[in-house]
């Protein structure tokens, strides 16, 4: 295959992380054919936060505007008992959007189609250069020193210049070009839910409720409809390999964690009943070192994460989409180059998002009857004037300070 016309790239994964890329490359004038195994583009998801250098990334690519229209009201956590009453307040303001709840948060699903939509609008003006196929995924790739031979589930066989792994944290493009699973995944001690349910009559609007019991942390959160809220549920378990997948073993996980909270028990359990956008994964650190063979890049959760107790997973994947279609940009005819230049630049970034506030699932789901009091109380000082230098420094300081390389090579760079 060529090298000196423009790669052809495909993306394994039509979520934040493949799509922002996808966007960025057409913009550049690079052909792009996203495969994303859903049969249409994935809505749902809880606010997902954009800070520091992910911030950045989103107004380079014009993204604001859109973000804008859909951000969230989201004014901050309130810690609450077993009867509703708060007991401690993280508010976005008294801790400059650097706390629990940043200064802009957009559900996950919103920002994709933010994405979707700029990516229509970039496909009118330059036709051709997207392709985006639903339903499909790839069973196997090989590659040579020229390309890649990509096969999917539809039967077709294609070759491409360049294969990109944006398909999440079970990425299966991880599994085809680098090695199974269990070599990059770490369990963090738990499992996570969310799920649509009506907003309680004894919500405060824009704050997102969290009651910490025995082995649980139990969430409503504020959606972008007043009516409805996303429950939001942490479960401090051992793993079980058998729970993936199974969605009546998951629910009846839920109910035994959620019986006996005494908030909202009822509304959340009769909710994850019906919900159509019930999702449930454990929580898993993705470390791979090298998130590059040959012609084939890993991007997103793919590459490296920290599971949703980080809170930068989609600000991980915005930074490694625009720096990846960046090096690809840069050098169109050395591809190869390309993906080394993005392995080096995402490596301090990915570092950085790995990190958990607190140290990870302990500081969130007490273990006991005594420790859940026992963070109550110290909840209710960390969360006084006095110590949120403290508070703010848990939450990501180090990715606060990575600062965002120029990228001259980017058509779409705009300042918003
Ligand atoms: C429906 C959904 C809801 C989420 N909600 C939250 C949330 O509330 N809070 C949070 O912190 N994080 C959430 N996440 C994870 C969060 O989106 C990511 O951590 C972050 O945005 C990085 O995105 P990513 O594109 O790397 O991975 P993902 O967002 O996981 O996207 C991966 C995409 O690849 C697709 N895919 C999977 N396997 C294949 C395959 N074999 N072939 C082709 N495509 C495939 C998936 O359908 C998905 O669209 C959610 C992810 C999804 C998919």
């Amino acid at each position: 295959m060529s090298t000196s016309t423009p790669p052809h790239v495909l993306v394994s994964g039509g979520g934040i992380a493949g799509n922002a890329l996808a966007l960025q490359l057409v913009r550049s004038g690079i052909r792009v054919t996203v495969a994303e195994r859903a049969p249409a583009p994935r809505p749902g998801g809880q606010s997902v936060d954009l800070r520091g250098a992910s911030r950045e990334v989103a107004e380079r690519m014009g993204l604001m505007p859109g973000i804008r229209r859909r951000q969230l009201d989201e004014r901050g956590i309130a810690y609450v008992n077993g009867r509703g009453r708060v007991y401690g307040r993280m508010s976005m303001e008294d801790f400059d959007g650097k706390g629990a709840v940043a200064e802009i948060e957009i559900a996950r699903g919103d920002l994709n189609q933010v994405l979707l939509d700029e990516l229509d609008a970039a496909s009118v003006a330059a036709p051709g250069l997207v392709d985006l196929r639903y339903g499909e995924h790839l069973t196997a790739l090989e590659q040579d020193a020229e390309g890649v031979d990509a096969t999917f589930a539809s039967g077709r066989v294609e070759r491409f210049d360049l294969v990109v792994g944006a398909d999440g944290v079970h990425s299966k493009t991880r599994r085809l070009a680098f090695g199974p699973e269990e070599d990059f995944a770490t369990y963090l001690g738990g499992y996570t839910a969310f799920f649509s349910m009506p907003t309680p009559a004894d919500a405060q609007p824009g704050w997102f409720a969290l009651r910490a019991v025995p082995g649980a942390a139990i969430g409503i959160r504020p959606g972008a409809d007043p009516a409805t809220s996303m429950a939001i549920l942490t479960l401090r378990v051992d793993r079980d390999p058998s729970l993936r997948g199974d969605r009546a073993a998951q629910e009846a996980l839920i109910r035994r964690a959620v019986r006996g909270s005494g908030w909202h028990e009822e509304a959340i359990l009769e909710a994850m009943g019906s919900a159509e956008d019930f999702y449930f994964d454990e929580l898993d650190r993705i470390d791979v070192p090298e998130p590059v063979s040959g012609r084939i890049a890993l991007l997103g959760d793919a590459a490296s994460c920290g599971s949703p107790l980080s809170g930068m997973g989609t600000a991980t994947a915005l930074i490694g989409a625009y720096l990846l279609a960046g090096e690809i940009a840069a050098t169109p005819a050395d591809p190869s180059g390309a993906l080394q230049r993005y392995a080096s630049a995402l490596a301090p970034f990915a570092e950085a998002g790995k990190v958990l506030p607190g140290g990870g699932i302990g500081f969130m789901v007490p273990a006991s009857r005594a420790v859940a009091l026992l963070s109550q109380a110290t909840m209710r000082v960390m969360l006084s004037r006095p110590f949120r230098p403290l508070i703010k420094r848990m939450f990501n300081e180090e990715s606060a300070t990575l600062a965002l390389p120029e990228i001259r090579a980017l058509a779409n760079t705009t300042a918003s």
